[in-house]
């Protein structure tokens, strides 16, 4: 009798629970797997001549390629020379199915947009936003589906200069609603200088250490996450957005 590791048992569950997604269509996995493998004729005629969703199933690149083909759109950014981009035709192809070649866990601070931030399309990441990002259950669940479901290695934890979110919890100070005080609670612990009126150099290693305790818990806190680290079907990368340079910098 084929016994169940805890691996394939958490699969099994994921997969069972991501169909019940009726209706969440970029969700609906037997779909979306049939289309992606049997695309039209005409759908692989515009594959074709879309180099940005051509290459976007060949995910199977290594970690390490695909934070350097990151690292280089964010040259692009940074340069102010981004890829010309036919979103119809990708949109088009990316109908089918969708392959991202990266998971981001970023904050939604709106300076800091992944897709325009990496230089990257449609369809190429699996975008988690939440403000000071935070890996709670919600955040953890998207970012198991990408990793179980859509084969996404990569998971990107990326904090950025002047947060918000930071700056509150290492004021110390309380928030007006219960929920503001629960995201700066979840931060606080992380920072290792807090005072009413944080400077730059306070905030900054908030910023870093924050993103540091995430990349931790997203281990810590989901055994499906960590069981595909421990198999080298997940790579997780802490990195920090420089808002005056548009630099990302990835953190030791
Ligand atoms: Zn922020």
């Amino acid at each position: 009798m084929r016994s169940l590791t805890p691996v394939s048992f958490l699969q099994s569950v994921a997969a069972l629970s991501i169909t019940a997604f009726i209706g969440w269509q970029s969700l609906v996995a037997p779909s979306e797997a049939h289309a992606a493998e049997k695309p039209t004729e005409a759908r692989k005629h515009e594959a074709a001549k879309t180099p940005e969703a051509a290459k976007t199933p060949e995910a199977a690149k290594t970690p390490e390629g695909i934070v350097a083909e990151l690292l280089a759109g964010n040259a692009r950014f940074q340069a102010g020379q981004p890829l010309p981009r036919q979103l119809v035709q990708a949109r088009a192809v990316l109908a089918a199915g969708q392959h991202p070649k990266a998971i981001i866990l970023s904050c939604s601070d709106s300076r800091v947009p992944p897709e325009l931030v990496f230089d990257q399309s449609l369809g190429d990441l699996f975008v988690v936003r939440v403000a000071g990002n935070v890996a709670d259950p919600i955040a953890l669940a998207s970012i198991e589906y990408a990793n179980e479901h859509l084969h996404s290695e990569v998971v990107i934890v990326l904090g950025h200069q002047k947060c918000g979110a930071v700056t509150a919890a290492a004021t110390g100070a309380k928030m007006p609603s219960a929920n503001l005080q629960a995201l700066v609670d979840e931060i606080a612990p992380a920072l290792p200088l807090r005072g009413p009126n944080p400077g730059w150099v306070v905030v900054a290693k908030g910023v870093e250490a924050n993103v540091v305790a995430t990349a931790a818990e997203l281990l810590e806190r989901s055994p499906l996450l960590k069981e595909q680290a421990a198999h080298g079907k997940l790579k997780v990368v802490r990195a920090v957005y420089d808002l005056d340079t548009g630099r990302v910098r990835l953190l030791p």
